[in-house]
């Protein structure tokens, strides 16, 4: 495997960096420790990606190391299964983490002890108010008469000055299982007129019967995200606590339950989420694409999870190569998919090999053939790989083309087959169109007649006659069956989530967005593996599914040869 850490934009700098560097200069931190922090609850998507390749490379490129924390403290949705297909997937990209494996349910004793600790300072306070009656109590932001948010001081809720014993009391009791859930919570005692929403005294921990994949049954309070987050970096020791803009607003928070608790000076900086036209990219959203049956699962080829890009024909090198592509940002932006389709692109076109096949047949008869005989036509198996070598491709008297690659009356500039016309046929002879057949019923062309002009073996015309069209085909007594599977964007629309008002996104997904065809395959094919990568020649690049049956291999399209991006490169410039 090749070394991520030596993909190039990495060692280039950026605010980030600059950030570390002078941390470690000033004596701040003496060594560099990140981590990546998903939960368990969905797959990783090409997001996360942008997240963990910068928290592994930042680390790597310092001398420090990152960690892999699972943060598991919500347990409704969250489950083994998870925690296996986010391992796997991290290791495709070719990272790994060693021990670094920790899980933020191992913290439930120790992040209990900080809570008491707090009580103790008088820092928290147990609530009897209801969720809704928090939210109430806590205010919202508004706009004034001139258009600018305003955020009015909340309201102290009527337990907010109770006694540290009482308190003291009170939680052990939630741990110990005496009330109800949600009847009571654990708060923060920080400042209910604070400018900041999020500091209006946040609840900590919430009382929840839920089992837990890993701990089971042990605990029934369980501890919120701006609570725990920051106290599970500081327990590791992590200097630079990487994340998405989201959580700026929440820094001053983190910043705050380290400072009470008095724990490891961890330090929040955050980066622009990664967003990508005609997806979406958070697991929630993805979740119920799966959820609603409107994908085939977490690994469907058009979803943005790793296991998605992965059976659609994704390798980890295009996929870091696009990660260098994107730069880290301060402000959220939108990435246009074109360009990843182009890092896939450049990477197939260095490694996949070259292949026929025709996905909507149509027999072509060559008349003059002489009956029986089967040719060997020697074909290169990638121009841009000598290593890769070359096959033999039968070639006999009726092959299979492609529809599209006949027409009874030729539009202008049509190049390919039609009465009186002459083709190359990739690999093979210069052919002249002689006639077709016609199903009077129907008016469908069955078949194509020709006649190949034997001393163009190869696609030379000796006589320097100019041939415009190559077509590619199949022999038709040698072809192995094959199913396509053909994508489109997920969404019709470049920004799925803005819709207007009262249409729900998930609704606009394009239901006809993945089309399954049947079609013919040169014998080669009859031999790929899983996830082996072709160019069908003139039709792109394929994926072998792991849906393949002995005899009937499945074949994902990956990418069209067109490559859209160097035109929007063009109209950015
Ligand atoms: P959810 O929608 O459930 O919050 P998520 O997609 O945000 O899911 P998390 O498990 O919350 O996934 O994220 C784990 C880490 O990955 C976080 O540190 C987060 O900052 C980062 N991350 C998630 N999505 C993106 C994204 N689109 N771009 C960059 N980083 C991301
Ligand atoms: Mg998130």
């Amino acid at each position: 495997m090749s070394d991520p850490a030596a993909a190039p934009a990495e060692g280039a700098s950026d605010f980030i960096r600059e950030f570390v560097k002078e941390d470690l200069a000033s004596g701040r931190y003496a060594s560099v420790r990140t981590r990546f922090p998903p939960e368990p609850n969905g797959w990783l998507h090409i997001g996360h990606t942008k997240a963990f390749n910068l928290s592994f490379s930042v680390a790597r490129e310092f001398g420090g190391s990152c960690n892999l924390r699972f943060d598991d403290t919500n347990p409704e949705k969250e489950d083994q299964s998870y925690v296996d297909a986010i391992k796997r997937d991290i290791r495709w990209l070719g990272y790994e983490w060693g021990e670094n494996e920790f899980y933020a349910s191992d913290y439930f004793e120790k992040l209990y002890q900080y809570a008491v600790m707090l009580i103790r300072k008088g820092k928290a306070y147990v609530d009897d108010l209801s969720d809704e009656q928090i939210r109430e109590y806590r205010g919202t932001a508004v706009p004034d008469r001139n258009n600018i948010t305003m955020t009015p001081p909340g309201r102290d809720s009527p337990w907010r000055d109770r006694g540290v014993e009482e308190n003291l009391d009170l939680f052990a009791r939630m741990r110990e299982g005496e009330f109800p859930d949600g009847s009571r919570t654990l708060r923060a005692r920080i400042d209910m007129a604070h400018p900041n929403l999020n500091m209006r005294d946040p609840v900590m921990y919430r009382i929840k019967r839920e089992t837990h994949y890993r701990v089971g049954d042990a605990w029934c309070i369980y501890p919120m995200y701006d609570f725990q987050h920051p106290l599970s970096d500081a327990m590791e020791g992590i200097t630079h606590s990487l994340c998405s803009l989201e959580f700026e607003n929440h820094r001053p928070l983190y910043d705050w339950f380290i400072r009470e608790c008095e724990a490891f000076p961890s330090r929040q900086i955050e980066f622009a989420r990664l967003n990508i036209t005609y997806t979406v990219l958070s697991k929630r959203w993805l979740q119920r694409l799966v959820s609603e049956g409107l994908v085939d699962g977490w690994d469907d080829p058009r979803m943005p999870t790793l296991s998605g890009l992965r059976r659609r024909g994704y390798t980890p090198e295009a996929v870091r190569d696009f990660l260098s592509r994107i730069g880290l940002a301060k402000t959220n932006s939108m990435v246009e998919i074109q360009l990843l389709e182009h890092c896939l692109r450049e990477d197939l076109n260095k490694r996949a090999r070259r292949a026929m096949a025709v996905l909507k047949p149509l027999r072509l008869i060559i008349e003059n053939w002489p009956a029986g005989t089967v040719e060997q036509l020697d074909a290169v198996n990638n121009p841009e790989d000598e290593s890769a070598g070359t096959r033999r491709i039968p070639f006999s008297g009726e092959l299979w083309i492609e529809r599209d690659d006949f027409a009874e009356v030729p539009p202008p500039k049509y190049f390919r087959l039609f009465p009186g016309n002459s083709v190359r046929l990739r690999y093979g002879y210069i052919v002249t169109c002689t006639g077709f057949d016609k199903d009077p019923a129907t008016g469908e062309i069955t078949a194509v007649r020709c006649t190949h002009d034997p001393d163009t073996r190869g696609g030379n015309a000796p006589d320097n006659r100019k041939v415009k069209g190559t077509i590619h085909w199949v022999s038709a007594a040698h072809a192995v069956p094959i199913e396509a599977r053909l994508f489109e964007h997920l969404f019709p629309n470049e920004r799925p989530m803005e819709v207007p008002a009262g249409v729900d996104w998930v609704s606009t997904v394009d239901r006809g967005s993945k089309q399954v065809v049947g079609g013919w395959g040169e014998p080669c094919l009859a031999d790929a593996a899983a996830g082996d990568s072709f160019q069908f020649e003139r039709l792109g690049y394929f994926c072998l599914d792991p849906d393949s049956r002995p005899g009937k291999p499945v074949f994902n399209r990956s990418v069209s040869l067109r490559d859209s991006w160097a035109k929007i490169e063009r109209k950015q410039a």
